[in-house]
């Protein structure tokens, strides 16, 4: 029976969010952790004192008995270390729940066990995290208990980052800079603080738990190895979507409830792209904020899943043959009063200031389209970006019919005169055309679209942290400000500059933008001829975290350092290495074990029919059980030499010293063998008696999900 509730009762209710803190807090506290929150100052000890305090007397109130410093390590997933409340028994033997300021500003996780890159070869062991004041802390209540989770950014003792939160805030930092000095330009003297806002619509999918179970593939690394197209494929799933069914109905329900208590407003959504697919959206908020809200709808569809019997499968292609899972990472700069400067606005005094920030925006993607494509690169998104998937691993920019049409005119004749809408508007230098926005959106292949009021970047996997987009895209975009505020501050005459600024960024950078058919052949060869990159796996992306201009960028606002870059670029090339590894290795226990064996045993019984059959009558047409027999014995041959190779290529690259090389020669080798073994594979599974077959078809998975 399902329990009724009032969203608004319940929502927030296990955050230790503004209100709480402002009942909660003493004035005094409330507004000096405010000064902290908004002007970035350092926090005083005693003020932290009475935060603590006051932060666990309500954790406890909700049942929390631990605390926890929660922080996104470069593993991809958080990772957090339990502190019990408890003190020491006092002499009449009750116990003292206690939690400090200095507990709760600063914790020390043995770094030692996440990944550094080499960082740790030339620095201490020792890790910090530091309290992220501008993300709430909030109560996880599951089956270990309650604990009060504080998001927290995890540094090496010399603070170095080892985490995804802490290029994050400076990146955030970086941008308010500078977009602060542009709104200046423009004579906003009243807005103090420009935020990144971002929106992360989460894909991924559900089946059935105890199928998931049987399926080694799926455990060890979360998408199927092996698997051939069900009969039906995604071409015929009209029935499926037709309602959403009872038990994913309840599921979803329980998911959305449970991200309300924690501050996340989701809403759950039916996906129409794959059979077993779904989609999650929640309201955008401030980057860092909506980056650990992202982590947290992540680790909510996985553990409510589990409650309804079902397994929530976040790779970004758990499938072949079907579409995969991404994240739209939806990015807008906001201030702090409440300005969109994504908004083209209706006047054109905001239509000029829009052109330049839309025109820096064109240029720093088109500047650093190798970097934002490294920062979507994971290895499982391998399996989209290039692969003939949404989006494709060429960066370009979907602006719309309007949009372009601006553009277009300020790059052929220096002025804009008129908007498509066929409104004529004053010709000047000072006037721009108004803009209808155009929030539909009706370019589903760009990877990266101007929605109305908002960039929707779509590169991102699935499974993957959203943050290190954010701290790229937040970094180029600071940059091209700070660059045109350069200009624009020393201009004698700033309207005439603005607009010279505008046509020049334009000029040079239409070539990113791209409103056509981002899947098709022509555009791979297009953007070869305009010079786009077009980098096709994670292994080639990953450089351009460490080129001479990505380097100087980071180091100029603060981000990342050089080494920090360098141990970034390294822990991507062990991460890819470490995954293809299992995966291959996973192959080769399931290939080995279970398949192999299940198509002797199903050989066996052709050959037992075979000859029952012609010894029971001479005249027996036994063509059938002789085809099939001829048919599966080529292809089991097929498979023990696919077998062998890639046993073979694994266990020289799992010798290779970590690095580029490594990873390269998993990309080359391992990765191609893993296919040639798949292949046979999946073409016995069209053939064995599906009885025999030693784990869940992709049918089963995908459809009967959708029939309970
Ligand atoms: P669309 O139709 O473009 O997909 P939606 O309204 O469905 O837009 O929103 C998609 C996602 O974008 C949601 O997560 C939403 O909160 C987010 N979003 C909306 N406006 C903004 C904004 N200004 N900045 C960042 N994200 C936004
Ligand atoms: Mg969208």
């Amino acid at each position: 029976m399902a329990d009724y509730y009032n969203v608004a009762d319940i929502f927030g209710e296990n955050v230790f969010n503004d209100a709480v803190m402002q009942t909660r807090l003493p004035k005094k506290v409330y507004a000096k952790l405010h000064q902290v929150m908004e002007e970035g100052k350092e926090l005083d000890l005693e003020t932290a004192d009475v935060i603590a305090h006051e932060m666990k007397e309500w954790a406890i109130e909700k049942g929390a008995t631990h605390y926890s410093h929660w922080f996104q390590p470069l593993t991809g997933v958080t990772a957090e270390k339990h502190d019990s409340f408890i003190t020491a028994p006092m002499e009449n033997g009750k116990v003292l729940m206690s939690f400090s300021g200095k507990e709760l500003i600063k914790g020390e996780p043995d770094a030692s066990s996440f990944p550094s890159g080499g960082l740790r070869a030339t620095f201490e062991a020792r890790g910090y995290t530091a309290w992220d004041c501008t993300s709430p802390a909030f109560v996880r209540q599951d089956a270990a208990g309650a604990t009060l989770c504080i998001p927290t950014a995890f540094c090496s003792y010399t603070g170095e980052s080892l985490d995804q939160k802490t290029p994050l805030l400076r990146s955030m930092e970086a941008i308010n800079a500078q977009a602060l000095r542009l709104l200046r330009l423009f004579g906003n003297n009243t807005s103090r603080k420009v935020t990144p806002s971002v929106g992360a619509e989460q894909e991924y999918f559900l089946i059935d738990r105890e199928k998931y179970l049987q399926r080694k593939d799926l455990i060890f690394a979360g998408r199927t190895l092996f698997g051939a197209m069900p009969p039906k494929g995604q071409e015929m799933d009209d029935h499926y979507f037709g309602t959403i069914r009872e038990r994913i109905a309840a599921y979803m329900r329980d998911v959305n409830k449970e991200l309300w208590k924690l501050g996340v407003s989701a809403k759950t959504q039916h996906n129409e792209v794959a059979p077993a697919q779904h989609e999650l959206a929640p309201i955008y908020a401030q980057c860092n904020v909506a980056v650990d809200h992202n982590q947290l709808v992540m680790e909510t569809l996985k553990k409510v899943a589990g409650r309804h019997g079902l397994h929530c499968l976040l790779h970004e292609k758990p499938f072949a043959g079907v579409n995969g899972s991404g994240k739209h990472d939806n990015w807008s700069l906001i201030t702090d009063d409440g300005i969109n400067l994504l908004d083209p606005g209706d006047t054109p005094h905001e239509n000029i200031q829009f052109l330049l920030v839309l025109t820096c925006i064109l240029k720093a993607v088109d500047e650093h389209a190798a970097l934002l494509r490294a920062s979507a690169a994971d290895v499982g998104n391998d399996h989209r970006l290039g692969a003939n998937e949404a989006p494709p691993a060429i960066l370009s920019v979907f602006l719309g019919e309007q949009l372009e049409d601006v553009i277009e005119q300020l790059v052929s004749t220096g002025l804009a005169t008129h908007s498509l809408t066929g409104e004529r508007l004053d010709t000047g230098v000072k006037t721009l055309p108004d803009f209808m926005k155009d929030a539909t959106d009706r370019n589903r292949t760009s990877p990266f679209a101007f929605t109305g009021n908002k960039f929707e970047f779509r590169m991102v996997g699935s499974q993957d942290s959203v943050a290190q987009a954010n701290v790229v895209l937040n970094t180029i975009v600071a940059e091209a400000f700070c660059e045109a505020c350069d200009v624009l501050e020393k201009a004698d005459n700033f309207d005439l500059a603005v607009h010279d600024l505008i046509k020049e960024y334009a000029t040079k950078h239409q070539r990113i933008i791209f409103n056509g058919n981002g899947y098709s052949e022509e555009w791979v060869e297009e953007a070869a001829r305009r010079g786009l990159p077009n980098i096709k796996s994670m292994v080639e992306a990953i450089p351009a975290y460490v080129s001479p201009e990505s380097v100087q960028l980071f180091e100029r606002f603060g981000v990342f350092t050089k080494a920090e870059l360098e141990s970034r670029a390294e822990i991507e090339y062990e991460t890819y290495a470490k995954t293809i590894n299992i995966e291959a290795r996973a192959m080769i226990d399931i290939a080995g074990k279970q398949i192999i064996p299940s198509v002797i045993k199903y050989t066996t019984v052709l050959a037992n029919s075979l000859s029952a059959v012609s010894g029971a009558c001479a005249d027996a047409d036994v063509s059938v059980q002789t085809e099939l027999l001829v048919e599966t014995s080529a292809l089991l041959s097929d498979v023990k030499v696919a077998l062998a190779k890639l046993q073979d290529v694994t266990e020289r690259a799992a010798e290779m010293a970590h690095g580029q090389e490594q990873a390269l020669y998993y990309r080359n080798e391992v990765t191609v063998a893993m296919e040639a073994l798949r292949k046979p594979v999946d073409q016995l599974e069209m053939l064995v008696d599906k009885e025999m077959w030693p784990m869940p078809s992709y049918g089963d998975l995908l459809f009967e999900v959708s029939a309970i």
